[in-house]
């Protein structure tokens, strides 16, 4: 899949796109189930789930674009594959109660990839993440990624949550959902991905909550992840069952993970 166009990172006129993926490849690989043919993303107006090998993809960006993300990503992929087994090699993690305080994350490139996400599902064409508009940021965003500009800690903070259902991490669970608010004043956008909720606070230049900028990732290469329900994460699984068209998600990831 490719095609001619105009990128839409660096914004060069007449460059080859390439089909891009707007949640990254690797995500999807602990979504397949062992006959690696199950994604948990529904085709859109399909009774059965989407059946695609590599995940969802649209021609939007430019080789040299589709490399500089790939090496932030690929730094994102290694962060989180020890998330996922709490076998940290790169990273070091205490634990304390439900939370694992983890060092050692390369900073600048799981931001940049966090964003690069967020800033895809924004720009994306397809329904699954119609929820997804960062307004005014998406070209703030755009601009952070295509002169590889690091935001600080502050700047639009990242956090991590493992959920839980029924006490169970379940790192097949992939979905797009809707941005909430904190305390009614901070927007979020969130995306569960491998079972983890990502949150990206939506303020450049806002004072955060102390306890938010504790649990955010540090520019040192720190953060908390603490394990809760996706009720208590504020996740509506009912939504899932309904973009899922079915009744039983819980039984049916429990499945499948
Ligand atoms: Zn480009």
């Amino acid at each position: 899949m490719s095609s001619i166009g105009t990128c839409r990172l660096c914004q060069t006129a007449g460059a080859t796109l390439l089909g891009s993926h707007i949640v990254p490849e690797f995500f999807y690989k602990r979504v397949y189930t062992k006959s690696h043919k199950f994604t948990a993303i529904p085709l859109e107006d399909e009774k059965r789930l989407a059946i695609e090998q590599k995940g969802y993809r649209e021609d939007l960006l430019c080789a040299n674009c589709e490399t500089k993300l790939s090496k932030w990503e690929g730094k994102l992929s290694q962060f989180v594959s020890q998330v996922v087994s709490g076998a940290y090699t790169t990273c070091k993690a205490t634990q304390h109660g439900i939370v694992t305080a983890v060092s050692g994350v390369d900073y600048s490139s799981v931001k940049m990839a966090v964003i690069s996400i967020f800033w895809r599902m924004s720009i994306a064409k397809h329904k699954l993440f119609g929820s997804y508009s960062l307004g005014p940021y998406e070209e703030q965003f755009r601009n952070l990624l295509d002169q590889a500009a690091v935001p600080a800690e502050t700047e639009f903070p990242i956090l991590l949550s493992k959920g839980l259902l029924d006490g169970q991490f379940l790192p097949g669970i992939l979905f797009p959902m809707s941005r909430g608010m904190y305390d009614n004043t901070l927007v979020l956008q969130s995306v569960v991905l491998n079972g983890i909720v990502f949150d990206c606070v939506m303020t450049k230049t806002r004072a955060i909550p102390k306890e938010m900028a504790a649990f955010a990732l540090q520019a040192s290469g720190g953060i908390l992840i603490a394990s809760r329900s996706y009720e208590d994460l504020g996740v509506d699984i009912g939504e899932v069952s309904k973009r899922m068209r079915r009744a039983d998600v819980k039984a049916f990831y429990q499945k499948h993970s």
